[in-house]
């Protein structure tokens, strides 16, 4: 593994450890860890930002977006509980960093981007990096991905003013759902949503986070709703 990506696991350790209390644990899943030392950052930030790809902090990434923070990308990952069976639904692909991640660990990754300049350039990068398990679309997902319902897991990583109604209704009995809600741009709680066996939902806080807003409105660009 690259010394830079050490480093950065090794800050991602650092911050787990520093929010320990809040997050419940002083360790993330170690298959997150190995999963997230897999994937190469400096491919997923602009040619411009490379020299910072493995910092642990969010990085522009265009169209007014930012690739996550690691050790977040590594919390909300750690929350979901993946299994090698699984199937998983990210809303708010953006550069396809955090959908990299989420293939290593899962059969099978669905993601929508809604803004469709950055939902084609990541199917592309994706694709040329070699992930063959992660099927990407542009639209609305605040509506989800219906098609492939129910989803073991879904993760959203933008901000929502509430959880989307849609969301809770794909997601399985027993699965789990991460996604911050508040305030577009501030006061945002990164909330971890249980679906029990008997369809009940119980939701925790974890830890305050600022995410850029999710949108609820569908775009009108025309390629709304294709697949890559
Ligand atoms: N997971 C990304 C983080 C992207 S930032 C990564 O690893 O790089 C959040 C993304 O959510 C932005 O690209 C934004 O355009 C997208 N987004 C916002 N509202 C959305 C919606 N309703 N449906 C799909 N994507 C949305």
């Amino acid at each position: 593994m690259k010394k830079s990506i050490k480093r950065m696991l090794a800050e991602i350790e650092r911050e787990v450890t520093y929010t320990s209390r809040l997050i419940g644990k002083s360790k993330l899943d170690p298959r997150v860890m190995a999963a997230i030392g897999n994937v190469s950052r400096e491919a997923f930030v602009p040619p411009d930002l490379v020299r910072f790809a493995y910092d642990n902090g969010p990085l522009p990434i265009g169209q007014g977006q930012t690739i996550s923070q690691p050790y977040i990308v590594a919390l909300m990952t750690d929350l979901l509980q993946l299994e090698p069976d699984h199937i998983v639904l990210e809303v708010g692909t953006g550069s396809g960093y955090q959908a990299a991640i989420l293939s290593q660990l899962v059969k099978k990754v669905f993601t929508i981007e809604r803004i469709e300049e950055l939902g084609i350039a990541s199917a592309e990068l994706l694709k040329s990096q070699g992930y063959s398990n992660i099927e990407c679309r542009t639209g609305n997902g605040y509506d989800g991905w219906p098609e492939h319902a129910p989803y073991d897991a879904i993760i959203v990583t933008a901000a929502a003013s509430h959880i989307p109604p849609a969301l809770i209704e794909q997601l399985k009995p027993g699965g789990r759902l991460v996604i911050p809600v508040g305030l577009p741009y501030m006061s945002q709680e990164l909330m971890l949503v249980e679906k029990d066996e008997q369809g009940e939902i119980h939701t925790r806080d974890i830890l305050g986070v600022a995410f850029v807003p999710l949108r609820e409105e569908t775009p009108t660009n025309s390629n709304n709703g294709i697949s890559y």
